[in-house]
């Protein structure tokens, strides 16, 4: 067991976070080139790999790839062999760690009730406990991620109906899932009961989508019905869409990060705009820790509404005094380690203009391990910046996420390690502030707490993990290692 895990281990190096984006769509002309156009506007949720299913009324088609949307699904070649006016997609986040073609979703089987393509954003928590158990029983896994245990839990429930099985296989999961999945007659689309990653429901014409983000529905001119409920599983069929809220009521826990970084700011999750809410942290932020400076410059792209919300409430210009290059791909190699050295500023450029004897004030959403804040501020300060502050629209991320944001362990994260003013002067700055977490709450629009609870996971600052960590194990997550487990 142990030389089989290490082997597997040898070969992949996988490491199966799941934070992604979605998109299916349900009777429609063309639909596998509108599930690629909806992918390639959700890329910023995941640009590791990027897969199509599609249903023509007699079969399935699928092409799964490593890399980009466009890169993998622009030419007509491809669409061409994706017949069907049903399909879903998925794109899947970078993550260090090598990736297989075997993990790339949808993951597709064929079941006692036909095919299924299946597609997952989110993390279970108890994915490691359920598919040893499933292993026990003579279940055989071909990927490392979790997604599968859903798969697996669908195959082996009693339920005849296929909604009644996916319902039965996600009340054995724990942990956070927003999914989309399709059979030959359905398209369907569940979110977790404390709903933390997002789906929304659109309308191109008659036909029906599931899908991440509203920015999604944009891109093909469709128009945003209304995001899923926590706990709700919607059915799309020739008859139009059912919903069915079968799992047991629990506390609505969205979760708060992607507010502050990880949707796209275009899109309207849950009522807010993204960008509004990050111009209002911005502006909390500013009323919290004013500080006298000439120019307020964010760090781009993410710290950019934050910015400029907190320009406006501080009254000091705005200025562009990092400039990011937007052709950094993912599939960059770094050579040499000379070259991996020069690190940020392949991304991200001073622009001395703008700097050169100012007093700035860097805005940008997280500190995380502060690597990219160490080598921003050097480069700040070498482009002739007078003084260097730095206010942050997160509080400290203190604490690891298990339900699909990819952090590293506790260990590497700069703010479970250190307080404000070690990490100030770690970074290299005059001085360092983020937002209190009851200052991001007053921007979101809502108190934290709705009598005990918090309204929004916000875990990975406070610590309080709304679901049950049942495959954690002394404070590592077992969502990096289902490979390297051992009995
Ligand atoms: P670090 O250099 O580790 O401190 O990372 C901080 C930077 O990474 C910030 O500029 C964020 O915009 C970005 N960031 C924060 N969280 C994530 C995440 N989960 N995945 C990728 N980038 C992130």
């Amino acid at each position: 067991m142990r030389a089989m895990a290490e082997a597997n281990l040898d070969h992949d190096d996988d490491k199966p976070h799941e934070e992604c984006g979605l998109f299916g769509i349900f009777d429609y002309n063309d639909a596998a080139a509108h599930t690629a156009l909806g992918l390639h506007a959700l890329q910023h949720r995941g640009q590791e790999s990027v897969g199509i299913v599609t249903y023509d009324g007699a079969q399935f088609h699928s092409h799964r790839a490593l890399g980009l949307v466009g890169d993998n699904f622009s030419s007509e070649n491809v669409i061409s062999k994706l017949p069907g006016r049903v399909a879903m997609g998925h794109v899947r986040y970078a993550t260090t760690g090598a990736t297989i073609l075997r993990n790339v979703q949808p993951l597709f089987a064929e079941f006692k009730f036909g095919g299924l393509a299946i597609a997952h954003n989110g993390n279970l928590t108890n994915a490691y406990a359920l598919r040893r158990s499933l292993i026990d029983r003579g279940s055989i896994f071909q990927s490392t991620n979790d997604t599968e245990t859903i798969v697996h839990l669908i195959a082996r429930s009693e339920f005849g109906r296929v909604v009644d099985r996916i319902t039965d296989a996600l009340t054995q999961v724990e942990g956070a899932y927003s999914l989309v999945a399709m059979t030959q007659k359905k398209l369907i689309g569940v979110r977790d009961p404390h709903g933390v990653r997002p789906l929304v429901i659109g309308r191109l014409g008659t036909a029906y989508i599931i899908t991440s983000e509203t920015c999604a529905l944009d891109i093909i001119g469709a128009k945003f019905i209304r995001d899923v409920d926590p706990g709700e599983i919607v059915v799309i069929d020739e008859q139009g869409l059912h919903s069915i809220k079968p799992f047991s009521k629990v506390s609505r826990r969205f979760c708060i990060f992607e507010y502050i970084y990880f949707a796209r700011p275009d899109s309207v999750i849950e009522g807010k705009h993204v960008y509004a809410v990050r111009k209002s942290i911005g502006r909390e932020l500013a009323r919290e820790s004013a500080i006298a400076a000439d120019v307020i410059v964010p760090v781009p792209d993410s710290g950019v509404p934050a910015a400029l919300g907190y320009a406006q409430e501080a009254d000091l210009p705005f200025e562009l005094g990092i400039i990011r290059n937007h052709y950094v791909g993912r599939t960059f190699i770094e050579p040499t380690a000379q070259i991996r050295n020069l690190g940020v500023r392949l991304k991200h450029n001073a622009n001395v203009g703008a700097l050169k004897g100012k007093r700035v004030i860097l805005v940008d959403d997280s500190i995380v391990r502060g690597t990219t804040s160490t080598k921003i501020v050097d480069m700040v300060r070498n482009a002739g910046a007078r003084e260097v502050h730095m206010r942050i629209s997160s509080p400290p991320t203190t604490h690891s996420c298990f339900y699909g944001i990819d952090t590293p362990e506790r260990d590497q994260l700069m703010a479970a390690n250190h307080d404000v003013k070690a990490m100030a002067d770690i970074i290299g700055v005059d001085s360092l502030a983020f937002i209190s977490i009851d200052g991001l709450y007053r921007a979101v629009g809502e108190a934290r707490r709705n009598g005990e609870l918090p309204q929004y996971c916000d875990a990975c600052f406070t610590g309080e993990y709304p679901i049950r960590l049942a495959d954690r194990d002394g404070g590592r997550s077992r969502q990096l290692s289902l490979l390297t487990e051992r009995d």
